[in-house]
């Protein structure tokens, strides 16, 4: 069983990339009936952001990757935030300078600066950022100053050359050049500031030992840091968790991802009404990709049938049953944007055949609609139209034909309002040549006709008989069927394409139906 830890630092939203991260960590726990942590990485209080720890809290929890420990939940390996584990650090900085593994460095952050500066002005700029120059104090000096006040950081003496390393994607890898330093040792890391706190380095290696993480999955930017880790976990004596680094996102974004899918808050989805379904399924197939045959092995035999001819529906069951390491890519995978899209409809349409679900999507979007139709939500003969139950029939209406839920006042309006608006191109060329071309004449006639049936009938026919009827006038009639359909969604709906007919007819009430046909008839 894999241990696995998600350890954002609090510094901005989560967006779509450590999203994927958390949820490949989480993935394999599952998969591998291990654990999941949340750790909470705040140690550099500069770049803390306010609201950035529940934003994270809230976007796994929505996304439904739900940890086993850390923050809120508690844990045997707590405290989880790390700004709570200073202690901790300071101990573990000090068993590092007893051993000899680190030493104590007084340098000003004036000489720092100078070092840096004229390393930046070497042709070509030397990597290097640190001269050793404390390197070489004796012990008991350097026990003398720290005793005396003197502030110093605490740094790692970096080994004469990084080992290959072996990372579960990538294999085997020359750390040498991963870590873009001509010669480790002058980069010998700090691993505790003069604040008393710890860098990132320190507290993360730490804290993956001390929580016993057995796999470590986090995005390429970090590669470059994994040799200090790794020198660190040599200097402790510890064994290393397994590595694999995911390829970035952002490539993706330089292929033009729109502002919509690249740099956003996952909030900003969840507003724009994407599910988080739909949003997990879409983010677990960058860079991932499942077994052959993993949609034909599941229990629900019509649903996989289904799933597969659509192509990559995976819900979270579904993820976890399927996740490997194996799965992961190297490259960027190309996922496109209209598949998300794509993927929200149909987890869209899969709530709304959910009749407990349909009823939480009625009530969320129905506000909205009172907003948008404010004008005739009042009035006494339209109250019905803005009550769950009749939304909930749009929904079943219109499942097939919607994207999003916030898009329904727009893609329905026609059920909510006195006529629908006739104002659409297709429609008034379609009008207008009612009269003058054959087609036109048999759409009037058909009209007509309908409106007599639809008029004299003893009770309201049903879907079925409405189905009936309209297909028996496309077939007896002589009418083309084009004719009679678009002619009876013109009417009705405007021409706005989207939900069936027969339901669109059923879901007005009779009296709107013949309204609109005697005004479309006008
Ligand atoms: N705190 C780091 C981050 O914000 C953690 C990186 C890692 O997973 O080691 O991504």
């Amino acid at each position: 069983p894999a241990r696995t830890r998600f350890a954002p630092s609090p510094t901005g939203f989560v967006h779509l990339g450590s999203l994927r991260t958390a949820l490949y960590n989480f993935l394999l726990a599952r998969a591998t009936g291990g654990q999941f942590l949340l750790r909470i990485e705040d140690t550099d209080q500069t770049r803390k952001k306010d609201g950035a720890e529940d934003d994270i809290y809230e976007a796994l929890r929505w996304a439904g990757v739900e940890w086993d420990e850390g923050p809120e939940v508690g844990g045997e390996c707590g405290p989880y935030r790390q700004s709570e584990r200073l202690g901790i650090y300071k101990e573990y900085a000090e068993k590092l300078l007893e051993s000899g593994h680190a030493y104590r460095c007084f340098c000003t952050k004036d000489r720092l600066d100078k070092l840096r500066d004229s390393a930046q002005k070497m042709k070509p700029p030397s990597m290097a950022t640190y001269d050793r120059y404390c390197y070489h104090i004796d012990h008991e000096t350097s026990a003398a100053k720290a005793a005396s006040n003197e502030p110093f950081t605490i740094r790692l003496k970096a080994p004469e050359s990084y080992p290959v390393m072996k990372d579960l994607l990538h294999g085997e890898l020359d750390l040498q050049v991963q870590s873009n330093y001509s010669d480790p040792r002058y980069d010998d890391p700090v691993l505790f500031k003069t604040d008393g706190f710890p860098t990132y380095h320190l507290a993360n290696v730490v804290d993956d030992h001390l929580m016993r993480i057995t796999h470590v999955i986090r995005g390429e930017e970090w590669l470059p840091s994994t040799p200090k880790h790794l020198a660190l976990y040599n200097a402790f004596g510890w064994t290393p968790p397994e590595f694999i680094h995911i390829p970035l996102l952002t490539s993706l974004e330089d292929k033009k991802l729109s502002k919509r899918t690249g740099d956003v808050g996952i909030k900003a989805y969840k507003e724009n009404g994407i599910l988080p379904e739909a949003l997990v399924n879409f983010v677990a197939l960058y860079g991932w990709s499942p077994p052959l045959g993993a949609q034909e092995n599941g229990t629900n035999k019509k649903k996989k049938r289904e799933a597969t001819a659509m192509g990559e529906i995976m819900t979270m069951k579904d993820l976890i049953a399927n996740f490997n390491l194996n799965g992961l890519t190297k490259g960027n995978a190309k996922v496109s944007e209209s598949k998300l899209e794509f993927f929200n409809s149909y987890f869209l349409r899969t709530r709304i055949e959910d009749p407990e679900k349909r009823r939480e999507l009625a009530l969320e979007i129905q506000p909205a609609l009172i907003s948008k139709f404010s004008d005739i939500s009042t009035k006494k003969q339209h109250k019905h139209k803005f009550e769950v139950e009749y939304i909930e029939k749009v929904l079943t209406v219109f499942k097939g034909s919607l994207k999003t839920l916030p898009e329904l006042p727009n893609v329905a309006s026609y059920a909510f309002t006195d006529l629908p608006s006739y104002g659409s191109k297709e429609g008034m060329d379609y009008i207008s040549d009612l009269s003058i071309t054959r087609e036109g004449d048999d759409a009037v006639k058909f009209l007509q006709e309908f409106a007599v049936w639809w008029t004299r009938a003893e009770n309201v026919p049903s879907v079925e008989e409405i189905d009936a009827k309209i297909k028996f006038f496309a077939r007896e009639s002589g009418y083309k069927p084009t004719t009679v359909f678009h002619a009876l969604r013109f009417a009705i709906a405007g021409s706005v394409p989207g939900a069936p007919l027969p339901l669109l007819v059923d879901l007005l009430d009779p009296d709107t139906v013949t309204i609109r046909i005697v005004n479309a008839l006008r």
